[in-house]
């Protein structure tokens, strides 16, 4: 097993590498300590294990080009006698060298595109392991610098409340890495309700793209949040807040975490479908259940959840001191309006936009995992789909859209006062 780099790929990769070391330091700098030494890479089916002597104190993974490369750096781990057992169609070989002082590095050479998920540290801190996932050619290079997968550090595992039935723990970040709150615009009235827009995607992560015609489902994703904010402005019942108003990137925790930060009665996060088979069209309101509702519902989660695991840099606040809360009966409610405005929405925004015959889903989608408001993922159409692609791009189809959005939420807020209103005897 041979370590170290070769002059040439350090070249190619320089600006990358000098990134790696800056991360590899902040990671350093976070968790000095003990160190465990690699004792065995084993692969076992899809799953990889790395075992080492003792534990360890975290680990990210990110994905390499020219040639292809799973890099795992270990905090709190040395590089060593750690031998490769198994074998994987995917892998070529594996090395490992050390990093830094506290880090080492372990390095998969892939013989076909391939991204890892699942990925667990052990409670004890001594083996980590992920699943090694097949992608296409074009998504492994979408893929690629894009940023780090994260390990759960052990630590946090052990912290963790025993998992009872009806609840689920969820870390919510301190505050979002340094994101300044947006401004909150619309209704002067304190007291009126708050919607949160959240344009999908942005900076480097441009979501799905239309291979003919090259739209990207940042950009229609910014323009339709923009259009609906200025449609509720107008209509003045509401105050509204966008996650983003321009094109850059947020991770999915930071853009509920500014919904919960302001305090918002409402989230709705606004993107745009993709496809193999061109002809699908059509929007999906999609809302947070642990269970996907088909299989398709369960695909969408896992693309648009791993927008944050490829790209989850998270630096700011990472590992010690994320807290997890206990989520259940606030959870349960905001799923139940999530679902009745998912509901709302179709019947409201079905004049305006084409919507698929089946335009409720659900799905673990982590976007939509603030426990207390109530969010839905809105999949407007169909970026893949030529007639879709169109529509979300022009002003007139980003207008309509607006259109049916604004009314559900007028609807909704309308509702829920007369509820109040009603139930108070008024
Ligand atoms: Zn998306």
């Amino acid at each position: 097993m041979k370590i170290g780099w070769t002059a040439d790929r350090a070249a190619l990769h320089k600006q990358r590498m000098l990134n790696i070391l800056a991360l590899a330091s902040t990671v350093l700098a976070a968790t000095p300590g003990n160190a465990g030494g690699i004792s065995a890479v084993d692969v076992r089916d899809d799953r990889v294990v790395v075992r080492f002597d003792d534990s360890v104190e975290g680990a990210s993974a990110f994905l390499l080009d020219g040639p292809r490369r799973i890099a795992l750096d270990i905090a709190g781990a040395q590089a060593g006698r750690g031998r490769y057992a198994g074998s994987s169609a995917a892998i070529a070989a594996v090395r490992q060298g050390q990093l830094t002082e506290g880090t080492a590095r372990i390095v998969l050479d892939l013989a076909a595109p391939t991204m890892l998920g699942d990925p667990q540290i052990a409670p004890d801190g001594k083996s980590l392991s992920f699943l090694l996932q097949g992608v296409s050619d074009t998504r492994f290079r979408t893929a690629v610098g894009q940023g780090r997968l994260r390990f759960d550090a052990p630590a946090d595992m052990s912290a963790r409340p025993q998992k009872r039935i009806h609840s689920i723990t969820v870390p919510i970040p301190p505050v979002a890495r340094g994101v300044s709150l947006p401004p909150i615009e619309g209704a002067r009235d304190g007291a009126r309700p708050l919607v949160v827009i959240d344009a999908g995607h942005g900076g480097h992560d441009p979501g799905a793209i239309n291979p003919e015609n090259g739209k990207r489902e940042k950009d229609v994703t910014l323009a339709i949040a923009q259009a609906i904010r200025d449609q509720l402005i107008r209509s003045g019942r509401v105050r509204v807040a966008l996650t983003r108003d321009d094109d850059r990137f947020l991770v999915l925790q930071e853009r509920y975490g500014i919904a919960r930060k302001l305090n918002a009665d409402l989230f709705i996060s606004i993107h745009a479908d993709s496809a193999e088979n061109g002809e699908a069209h059509g929007a999906t309101v999609y809302t947070l259940s642990e269970t996907a509702s088909d299989r398709e519902a369960a695909r969408l989660a896992a693309r648009e959840n791993k927008v944050d695991i490829i790209n989850g840099v998270n630096l700011g606040g990472q590992s010690g001191d994320v807290s997890s809360i206990l989520i259940d009966l606030t959870q349960r409610e905001s799923m139940n309006i999530s679902a009745n405005f998912a509901r709302l929405l179709q019947r409201e925004a079905a004049p305006y936009v084409p919507f698929r015959s089946a335009y409720h889903r659900f799905a673990s989608l982590m976007v939509l995992k603030a426990p207390d408001t109530p969010s839905v993922l809105f999949e407007t159409g169909y970026i893949s789909n030529a007639e879709d692609a169109a529509f979300l791009a022009s002003r007139e189809g980003q207008q309509s859209i607006a259109r049916g959005v604004t009314r559900a939420i007028e609807v909704h807020f309308a509702r829920k006062l007369a509820m109040r209103d009603g139930g108070s005897g008024g």
